[in-house]
């Protein structure tokens, strides 16, 4: 079996669970309309953290296995890592749009293979030609957070290029990875925005395009920003106990829509299991909708979608200079356990990378 160089973890835990090998096993091409990617760059996100402590391991173990036929019954040794920026080295025989040396970013969803290793395989429809104006390092710092921004604001919150020029847009939680690239696509689209984060992330969420900045250390939120014009979208990136008072903040009756980042999901399949974690989901989210529907604002929750068409939207924007990378500090790939050892410190701005080749 051929090999290559990995960052692996064999169980969950903490930072020392993370282990380099150079015997991880090569990605192998099950589907037609797969690629091998050769990864240049990856970075990390919160969810790496967590997985690797465990979260969402019963639902990805579904996902990964659904009839529980793999030989090795386990998911280990498993690669984290969901973003990547890098080369096509071979493609399935129904590939289309991509061929060998093709440059590429995409996101990768976490019941799969991930990005800490020299290769990835990936669907088609998850890739997207890589922006030429970026490196694989700028690259790689977007493609997570901005499939994520893309399936809330998009997806879920029903805003587009065409919609948004006169839209108040609220982002609870501006200074992070989702944050500083919902910013920008706004602002790219002509909403207004208005951002919450620290005191000391003010000038850098206002140099990325933020109109109205409400600092959150500086006492309950909620106070400052009852007192503006009433919003059209509420991104919550954030949670907790924003959703309490969140909602209030939107222009009733007109199809106004709060759509938050931080759901139970994964909890409650890791806690109650399958069928009864999902049970629980469903009847939440319906009771939350149906609560906030007769006030005449819409309760959503929004989640990461792996989208290669929506990479491709996001390429022209970059190239067209109107998003760029927000790289907060990067690792070389010996540096891994670093990287995610500075991505739970929390206090993110922008995103953590890491060079891999
Ligand atoms: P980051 O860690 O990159 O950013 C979080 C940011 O929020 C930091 O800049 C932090 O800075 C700031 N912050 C913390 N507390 C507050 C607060 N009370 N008000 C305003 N800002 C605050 O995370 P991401 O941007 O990558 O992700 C955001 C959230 O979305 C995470 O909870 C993540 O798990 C979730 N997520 C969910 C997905 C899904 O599929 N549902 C997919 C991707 C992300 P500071 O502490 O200095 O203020």
């Amino acid at each position: 079996m051929t090999v290559m160089p990995a960052w692996v973890i064999d169980k969950y835990g903490n930072n020392d669970v993370l282990r380099f090998t150079n015997n991880a096993r090569f990605p192998i091409i099950d589907y037609p309309n797969e690629v091998i990617v050769k990864v240049f760059a990856a970075s990390l996100n919160p969810l790496d953290v967590s997985m690797r402590g465990g979260y969402g391991s019963a639902t990805l173990a579904l996902k990964r296995d659904p009839l529980n036929i793999t030989q090795s019954g386990s998911e280990f040794p498993l690669i984290l890592g969901r973003d990547v920026s890098g080369v096509v080295m071979e493609c399935g025989l129904d590939v289309k749009y991509f061929r060998e040396r093709d440059e590429v970013w995409a996101a990768i969803p976490p019941w799969k293979q991930g990005s800490l290793a020299e290769f990835v395989v990936l669907n088609a429809n998850e890739i997207s030609h890589k922006p030429k104006s970026m490196c694989h390092a700028e690259a790689a710092s977007i493609p997570y957070v901005a499939t994520t921004a893309w399936s809330a604001l998009v997806n879920t919150g029903g805003l587009s290029k065409d919609n948004c020029a006169n839209k108040r847009v609220l982002i609870l939680g501006g200074s992070g990875g989702v944050g500083t690239f919902a910013i920008q696509l706004l602002k790219a689209w002509g909403a207004h925005v208005t951002v919450t984060c620290s005191h000391n992330a003010e000038q850098f969420v206002r140099g990325l395009g933020a109109d109205h900045v409400v600092d959150y250390t500086a006492g309950p939120v909620e106070e400052p920003l009852s007192l503006l014009e009433k919003f059209d979208l509420v991104l919550d990136n954030i949670g907790g106990d924003t959703e309490r008072w969140a909602l209030g903040l939107l222009k009733p009756w007109t199809g106004a829509k709060y759509v938050t980042l931080v759901t139970p999901f994964l909890l409650n399949t890791d806690r109650l299991g399958i069928a009864d974690g999902m049970l629980q989901t469903a009847a939440t989210v319906a009771t939350k909708m149906i609560k906030h529907l007769v006030k005449g604002v819409h309760y959503r929750w929004g989640f990461f979608a792996p989208s290669g068409p929506a990479l491709d939207e996001i390429r022209e924007m970059v190239d067209a200079g109107q998003i760029r990378a927000v790289l907060e500090e990067t690792f070389s790939f010996s540096q891994v356990p670093q990287a995610f050892e500075k991505v739970e410190k929390g206090h993110a701005r922008g995103k953590t990378v890491v060079k891999i080749s």
